[in-house]
């Protein structure tokens, strides 16, 4: 291979364009799903969005994409109106919720995937009762001992799953996880199935607990031949990210 010798943009290590990223992402999902003896239509792919500017938004609605995830609630409130006319787009909250922004985030947000305490939960009902709306949620569980990570101990789900299931402006739709940074791929797989057989354990009781949103670019396929039924992927779609 030849290099231009002037520093031009290399048109050699230009990056794959998000709709190729999308598109091969897509592959990936379904061939997951092929193994797990599962339908492709199952599983849903969510393309997080977080430090990306509203045009790879843009690019990705563009190549059919409608399910994005941001992490902050002050980071999608200044990119939405950019994208207001992106019909059909529905936009998660994946990040942690603060009680001083649950207004805000009933209001921005089609869903917010990572609820974990009574305290947000009746906040975030009034939130939404009061701009007549049900909001879907997933109850973020933690599932290993670490300190920083956010999300519900399991043994304190049941007693949450009962509360959030109370409010009436609140849909329970599911679970959500994300397994400690040092499990990457296979060594995620025990903290998935963990979810999933949480969610089976309690669908008895609350049968609209459906979703498991678990998996990431590093390691989808093993989320997916375990139940998940949401992706969340970054990288693999958008391309790395700055360091913020
Ligand atoms: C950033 C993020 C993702 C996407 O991670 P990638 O490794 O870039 O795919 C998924 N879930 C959550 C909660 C995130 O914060």
């Amino acid at each position: 291979m030849v290099f231009p010798s002037k520093p031009y943009p290399c048109p050699y290590t230009e990056a794959v364009s998000i709709a190729e990223n999308l598109d091969r992402v897509r592959e990936e999902l379904a061939a997951a799903c092929a193994r797990a003896g599962r339908k492709p239509d199952e599983v849903r792919l969510m393309a997080v969005s977080k430090t990306h500017p509203p045009a790879s938004i843009q690019e990705a609605y563009a190549a059919g994409q409608r399910l994005f995830g941001e992490n902050r609630v002050q980071e999608w409130q200044a990119k939405a109106p950019e994208l207001a006319d992106l019909d059909g787009l529905e936009m998660h909250l994946i990040g942690p919720l603060q009680n001083n922004k649950t207004g805000k985030a009933a209001e921005l947000f089609g869903g917010i995937d990572t609820l974990d305490s009574a305290k947000t939960a009746i906040r975030l009902n009034s939130a939404a009762a009061s701009l007549h709306r049900v909001l879907p949620v997933l109850v973020e569980v933690k599932l290993s001992p670490e300190e920083t990570k956010h999300g519900v101990a399991p043994a304190e789900l049941p007693a949450l799953l009962d509360e959030v299931a109370a409010l009436g402006s609140l849909r329970l739709a599911g679970l959500m996880t994300v397994p400690p940074l040092e499990a990457q791929a296979g060594a995620a797989r025990p903290y998935f199935r963990r979810l999933r057989e949480l969610r089976d354990e309690h669908c008895v009781q609350h049968p609209t607990l459906r979703d498991l949103s678990m998996g990431m670019s590093g390691d989808f396929p093993v989320a997916i031949e375990e139940g998940s039924t949401i992706i969340r992927v970054g990288t693999a779609i958008f391309g790395r990210r700055e360091p913020v």
